[in-house]
């Protein structure tokens, strides 16, 4: 009974600490290419885990001997982030074991888990499925655990002994809920990371979409308002999109709004926030910027898109325009919260007079018969 309750409370202390690790590391899975930093506090973490689970070490009935799965731990950080955290792990584990006790078992351990490590270094080169290394290194253990036994005992009966039979079911069974725990963690923190990319990110120009917009749009205004800075911003929208879906067909039309979106992208200055507002209407949010170089960015967009050519496949290249409104605050608008609507509707008389220009209020830059 004793050994089912130390076998439960060593399983649970993997699974919760699994648990714990992922809830705190939710941006990024570990991988062999995470940052040191990131390796060497996996690492940290799986030699504690592998203390903790010395400390609630399994009792063995009607004996004094112990075991423990202290290997779980160094083999899921040897398996997914690669020598650096593995030799971490082990190092925090062995030098605790020699703590608690400098004797012949704190030696065997030594041996068994440094064989263990340089093990698993040899099954994450070998290029079968990842299931399948993950189970061979579990059996690994248990053969080596075997082969320590046989070798302190002196005794090859030993094999068949309660200690090896319970170590290999224990190791087995528990290596086995730690790698499907892990694993389903894994996907849940990439899942979770796609899905808050998809809910910022416009997917078919890489820009922020109008979610992520809005909360720049408003940090901006906080900023400058508490900063007294000017804030621009521009409205930008393709001319006669429509005329290009038309005759070209709705795929090569965005094509051409993923192409005009890293144009945008490359015109604005680093820190302007370039987004896709929706359809063929982008903005570009300009912090510390007068309505002056609001108006001089903005005829640089226009006259950029305006020269380029667009391709839509190897032979067909073709030339669209855009019409940009700008408002600034506080030189246009007197209150932040006006500078969409001020914009759009600069917008809009520009492309009542004509298209391909830029306007703020009632100045307009360029007059441009299209
Ligand atoms: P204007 O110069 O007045 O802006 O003319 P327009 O044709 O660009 O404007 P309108 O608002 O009439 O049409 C916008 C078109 O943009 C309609 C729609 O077919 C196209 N559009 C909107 N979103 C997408 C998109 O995601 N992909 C493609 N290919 N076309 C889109
Ligand atoms: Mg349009
Ligand atoms: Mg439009």
């Amino acid at each position: 009974m004793q050994l089912i309750h130390d076998f439960f409370v060593n399983m649970m202390i993997i699974l919760a600490l699994l648990f714990l690790y992922y809830q705190f590391f939710r941006e990024e899975n570990l991988t062999p290419t995470s940052s040191i930093k990131r390796k060497f506090l996996s690492g940290l973490y799986a030699g504690m885990i592998g203390i903790l689970l010395m400390i609630y070490s399994i009792q063995v009935v009607d004996s004094t001997t112990i075991i423990d799965l202290r290997h779980i731990p160094l083999l899921l950080v040897t398996l997914y982030g690669g020598p650096l955290p593995g030799m971490i792990a082990l190092i925090v584990i062995q030098i605790t074991r020699f703590i608690i006790g400098i004797n012949l078992s704190s030696f065997v351990s030594l041996g068994l888990l440094t064989s263990l490590y340089i093990g698993y270094l040899f099954f994450r080169k070998w290029k079968v499925s990842f299931i399948a290394i993950a189970f061979w290194m579990i059996i690994y253990s248990n053969i080596a655990f075997s082969i320590i036994i046989v070798y302190v005992l002196l005794d090859i009966k030993s094999l068949f002994s309660e200690i090896n039979v319970l170590y290999w079911i224990t190791s087995t069974v528990t290596g086995a809920m730690a790698l499907y725990t892990t694993e389903h963690l894994r996907k849940t923190n990439h899942l979770f990371k796609e899905y808050k990319k998809s809910a910022t990110i416009d997917p078919l120009t890489g820009l922020n979409n109008v979610r992520s917009f809005d909360e720049a749009l408003n940090s901006a205004i906080q900023e400058s308002t508490n900063a007294e800075k000017p804030l621009s911003l521009l409205v930008i929208d393709i001319d006669h999109f429509k005329h290009v879906n038309d005759t070209y067909g709705h795929a090569a039309g965005d094509t051409i709004l993923a192409q005009f979106g890293k144009t945008l992208r490359i015109a604005a200055r680093m820190n302007d926030i370039v987004s896709r507002n929706g359809g063929e209407e982008f903005t570009i949010l300009l912090d510390n910027c007068s309505n002056r170089e609001a108006l001089a960015i903005g005829e640089q967009v226009r006259s950029t898109i305006e020269e380029i050519s667009f391709s839509i496949n190897k032979d067909i290249s073709i030339h669209i325009t855009a019409s940009i409104g700008t408002s600034t605050f506080p030189e246009t608008v007197p209150f932040p919260a006006q500078l969409y609507r001020e914009a759009d509707e600069a917008l809009y008389q520009a492309k009542r007079s004509g298209r391909n220009r830029i306007c703020s209020n009632e100045k307009t830059m360029k007059v441009y018969e299209y």
